[in-house]
């Protein structure tokens, strides 16, 4: 499984390379972004973990990156900003950027700030190292790994985001609709067959990882509906089936 992936929107040649070399021996996997037109059609194309913004681009503003990104996603957006940039900056955290480093900045302080908003991208079920758990399923949102039973799982990018979204929303309903927008876009939001698919291909991997391990009633079908993504904490809680005190 790679590292988590990174868009960077920097139209600066030198800047951008530094942070690409920099990301890349870390492990990050990094998409690269000179304008805002070309930032907004990367995003579209990989829908990264996380999105690097220099706010000074020669085509459009920053900023209106970030408004185009919130309309669809939560994925966090950390702001690079030069000192003259002030009021773009705050513009920018009200549009819904994350967090923003000003340049000249230390690359370490980029990437404990990266590891800061990727660990609370994975929400208010994840565990303080941005790990989230339903019964056997592992899923690292700061090193993008997933485990069950402790056994690796390898998930494309998309069937990894579809995934991420379920064990966020333990306990809840997922629409169709809903998963779609969250992991395709607005654009598929009516592509229900496809979501199936996805579906069908991420419950063989999650089972085939682990053979002797039961996934049943985590993530069931709610038919015509969507999904109903159990809750870790009930799960631990309840006891094991059959030796309960029923009997
Ligand atoms: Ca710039």
């Amino acid at each position: 499984m790679t590292g988590p992936s990174v868009l960077i929107v920097e139209d600066e040649g030198s800047s951008r390379r530094a942070l690409t070399d920099y990301l890349d021996r870390r492990g990050y996997v990094s998409y690269e972004a000179e304008t805002a037109h070309e930032a907004m059609r990367q995003w579209d194309a990989h829908r990264p973990d996380l999105v690097l913004l220099d706010l000074g681009l020669p085509d459009l503003d920053g900023v209106d990156v970030i408004r185009r990104i919130r309309r669809e996603a939560t994925t966090p957006i950390i702001i690079l900003s030069a000192r003259e940039d002030e009021r773009d900056k705050i513009g920018g955290l009200e549009a819904g950027a994350d967090d923003y480093l000003t340049k000249p900045f230390a690359m370490d302080e980029l990437n404990a700030r990266i590891r800061a908003v990727l660990r609370r991208a994975a929400g208010p079920d994840a565990d303080s190292d941005g790990c989230l758990r339903l019964g056997p399923i592992e899923l690292d949102a700061v090193k993008r790994e997933v485990r069950v039973s402790g056994e690796p799982v390898r998930l494309t990018p998309r069937e990894y985001e579809l995934l991420k979204v379920m064990l966020s929303n333990q306990g809840r309903v997922l629409t169709k609709a809903r998963l779609l927008r969250a992991v395709w876009g607005l654009a598929y939001a009516d592509e229900s067959a496809y979501l199936h698919v996805y579906v069908g291909r991420l419950r063989r991997k999650l089972s085939a990882a682990a053979p002797s391990t039961s996934l049943e009633g985590l993530i069931e079908t709610e038919p015509g509906i969507g999904y109903r993504v159990a809750d870790h904490d009930s799960l631990a809680a309840a006891p094991a089936s059959g030796a309960g005190a029923s009997r």
